[in-house]
């Protein structure tokens, strides 16, 4: 026992010493356990906390927004979407409307696919607000189903919370019981043993129970972690829902924004429509009141032409009813108003007629007078008048310095000419001076209107101006049918123009055919009262003999002879005459003419050059009313040649030619000198032509002198000769100086080749005075005189 004893002494030592290592164990276990127990307390602590916060949060989000977020955002959608509804239903409604109003106006308007685009928009609008509606929906479900499980979660948190609180009220009930036992053990030593032992299970117990706890408590926070995550999920998952739901609403307001401004877009054209409508509208209202305004004023227009009308018609049918009755009176009118008229007529006849024998009365008597006019013109612008023409340049002058041109003429002065003679000008001064550029023609037209008027023909001498050589041509030839006689000449040297100027060509007839023509037509003119007859002489003077170029032998030479009845008149025996009626009659006579003296000579253009040719015309006339009778000449004379031919060269009949020629030109200007300066002898009987045209160029007869010139350099010799010539016969003074111009004589065809050279060389003659008078000098007159006299005793 006392081995026992001791054993059991040394057992109960051990065991005290295990209890007190065990006591400090539990000691420190309890220590651990406490402060782990503390440590779960403060973690349950804040955990509560932490519940306890989140319940208000979740208490404060629900009382914030009447449930969660999303559910507020769900109800805002809801009513969102109902409002969208309602004003989707008043849009369709109005558009329904607008569709009505629209039908019947406008159906092809071009608003309508417009309209149709818009309405399109519209519905596809609608669709995206279903698509949306039907998300929303999908969305509220979803929240629905997440606000379910965060119920759930939440209930499981509290189920959580409850059993932890059991636990820890558990374990807390069970550490104070073991508390309690460690104290019951300190108190009872003798059963510690027991108490150790009890100890040791409870331990044990406590331990498993600590560790339950504690896998309790991992749980626990697991599940507070787990429940954290879902919280988290669940918060991204709202705002993820929270976004969606802003850019929805985004859109909802875009399509908003779009659907007002579609709407206002179709208010707008709505109303231009409208306004379009009324323009039109208006626009015909006021085209038709116009219109219709011109209808009535047309109507009322109308209306008073009828008015108007009605009268007229009335006036008409009474005019047509007097017409008718005077229709009816117009036979006996027209016999009576006819027989009236005859009366009238008969009446005014017998006045016409007594008229017309005054007027004849007065027309002779004008003719008496017109006649003395005439007679006082001539004599006051002389008898003797003297023309000079220039003929154009003709190829026969050939080319080069000697066909130069070398006259000019005075644009002042149609009665002056220059000439450039060994480069000098000459100037001379006839009554007149027809350029190269006058033509036949000219002559023609003037000869022809003369004819019908001749009286203005003479008024037409007295105007100055126009060429006056066709009028004084006509002048002179008609004076003739008045009973005065006419010499025209043609003087200048061979190819000066002479032929052409009197005979012409046959288109371009000169001064002889168309002087017949105008005695025709004067003649045709007055056969009312007047018998005339015109007759035609043709004869030619050839070396101082005369040949009547119509007789039946031409080469006979004829007499000049004095009258035997007394009278003093010359006449020539066995001169043919030809009694002419027309022109046709002059044509055949001058053919004959021409034949003849081609036929007496060989050489026609040598020998008309050295002979003179005469045409000499006679009327006779009757005035049947008076029984005047009166006879006119005119005398045409183509003279020969007036080129001197120079004495050293030529020789037998040449010089024969030449001498006669110079002879009988020379005595034709004496004679015209002799008349013109009013000589009482004039030279007649000095060559054959002036004795045979001393009728023709004495008294109060008419000579004309034209002066035929060649412009060409090479002629200006034999031109200024002509125009010496020319002007001598012109220059002689009339009047007090006859006396003094007796004693000077012309200077033969020699003196005139003399005097030609250098002024110095014979002083007082033309040449050194070309426009002055031919008035000798002191010196000349004793030798002159002497030959005067000569002249004076050969004339008898
Ligand atoms: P003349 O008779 O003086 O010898 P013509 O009359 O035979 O001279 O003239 C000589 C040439 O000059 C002719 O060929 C003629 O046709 C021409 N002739 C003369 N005068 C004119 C003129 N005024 N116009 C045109 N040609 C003229
Ligand atoms: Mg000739």
């Amino acid at each position: 026992v006392m081995a026992s004893m001791a054993h059991l002494q040394e057992e109960k030592l051990r065991l005290q010493e295990e209890l007190l290592g065990l006591q400090e164990k539990l000691a420190a276990q309890e220590n651990d356990e406490l402060s782990r127990s503390l440590q779960l307390q403060a973690q349950v602590e804040t955990l509560k906390a932490k519940l306890l916060e989140q319940a208000q949060e979740i208490s404060r989000l629900r009382s914030e927004l009447g449930g969660t977020d999303v559910e507020k955002h769900r109800d805002l959608l809801a009513a969102e979407n109902e409002r969208l509804r309602q004003e989707m239903k008043a849009y369709e409604g109005e558009l329904r409307e607008l569709r009505r109003q629209q039908q019947a106006p406008c159906q092809d308007c071009a608003h309508l696919q417009e309209n149709a685009e818009l309405q399109e928009r519209l519905s596809q609008l609608q669709r995206e607000a279903e698509e949306t509606r039907a998300k929303l929906v999908e969305l509220d479900l979803e929240v629905q189903q997440k606000t379910n499980r965060l119920a759930e979660v939440e209930l499981r948190l509290k189920d959580s919370l409850a059993e932890r609180a059991e636990e820890e009220e558990r374990l807390s009930r069970r550490l104070r019981d073991s508390q309690e036992t460690i104290a019951s053990l300190k108190s009872q030593p003798q059963q510690i043993k027991y108490i150790i032992k009890t100890v040791e299970v409870e331990s044990a117990k406590t331990k498993q129970a600590l560790c339950e706890s504690q896998s309790r408590n991992q749980y626990l926070q697991e599940q507070v972690g787990m429940q954290r995550q879902v919280l988290k999920e669940m918060e991204q998952q709202l705002q993820s829902s929270q976004k969606t739901a802003a850019q929805l609403r985004a859109q909802i307001m875009m399509y908003e924004a779009e659907l007002e401004r579609a709407h206002g877009q179709m208010l707008e054209e709505m109303q231009a429509m409208e306004e379009e409508k009324n323009h039109a509208i208006e626009e015909a209202f006021s085209r038709a009141q116009v219109e219709m305004k011109a209808v009535h004023e047309n109507l009322a227009g109308v209306r008073t032409n009828l008015l108007t009308l009605q009268p007229a018609l009335r006036t008409l049918t009474h005019d047509y009813n007097s017409l008718k009755r005077q229709v009816r009176d117009f036979p006996l009118l027209l016999q009576e108003t006819l027989r009236s008229a005859r009366a009238g007529i008969g009446q005014a006849i017998e006045e016409v007629h007594n008229t017309n024998r005054e007027l004849l009365r007065k027309y002779r008597r004008e003719l008496q007078l017109r006649k003395k006019c005439h007679n006082e013109l001539v004599r006051l612008k002389g008898n003797i008048r003297v023309f000079g023409r220039v003929r154009p340049i003709t190829k026969e002058d050939g080319e080069g310095p000697e066909a130069a041109n070398a006259v000019t003429f005075d644009a002042d002065d149609d009665a002056v000419l220059h000439l450039l003679h060994k480069g000098k000008q000459v100037s001379f001064e006839l009554d007149k001076v027809f350029p190269p550029q006058a033509s036949q023609e000219e002559v023609g037209a003037a000869v022809r209107t003369a004819g019908t008027s001749r009286g203005c023909s003479h008024l037409l001498l007295t105007l100055p101006g126009p060429p006056q050589v066709f009028q004084e041509v006509q002048a002179l030839v008609t004076s003739c049918i008045d009973g005065y006689n006419v010499c025209i000449f043609a003087y200048g040297q061979t190819g000066a123009g002479k032929t052409y100027t009197m005979e012409g060509t046959a288109a371009n007839p000169g001064i002889n055919q168309r002087a017949l023509q105008l005695l025709f037509s004067e003649v045709r003119g007055k056969a009312a009262d007047w018998d005339y007859t015109i007759s035609v002489s043709a004869a030619e003077i050839y070396n101082e003999a005369l040949r009547d170029l119509l007789g039946k032998e031409p080469q006979e030479k004829l007499e000049i002879k004095l009258c035997p009845d007394g009278s003093g008149q010359l006449y020539v025996p066995g001169l043919t005459e030809f009694r002419v009626q027309s022109v046709e009659d002059i044509n055949k006579v001058f053919e004959f003419g021409h034949v003849n003296r081609a036929t007496e000579c060989t050489n026609l253009n040598e020998h008309s050059s050295r002979s003179h040719a005469l045409l000499i015309v006679t009327v006779h006339g009757l005035d049947r009313s008076t029984g005047l009778r009166t006879t006119g000449k005119l005398n045409l004379v183509d003279l020969a040649g007036s080129e001197r031919v120079g004495r050293s060269g030529a020789e037998g009949s040449r010089l024969r030619e030449a001498q006669h020629i110079n002879k009988s030109l020379s005595a034709l200007g004496d004679v015209i000198y002799a008349l013109r300066s009013r000589q009482g002898h004039v030279p007649f009987r000095n060559s054959k032509l002036t004795y045979l045209l001393q009728d023709s160029l004495s008294g109060d007869s008419k000579t004309l002198m034209m002066v035929q010139v060649s412009p060409a350099e090479k002629n200006t010799s034999e031109t200024l000769c002509s125009l010496k010539f020319a002007e001598r016969v012109r220059s002689v003074e009339l009047g007090p100086v006859s006396r003094k111009a007796e004693l000077a004589s012309w200077p033969s065809q020699e003196q005139l080749e003399v005097t030609e050279g250098p002024p110095g060389d014979s002083p007082g003659t033309a040449a050194s005075s070309s426009r002055g008078h031919a008035s000798p000098s002191p010196g000349q007159l004793s030798g002159r005189a002497a030959s005067i006299r000569r002249k004076l005793q050969t004339s008898g």
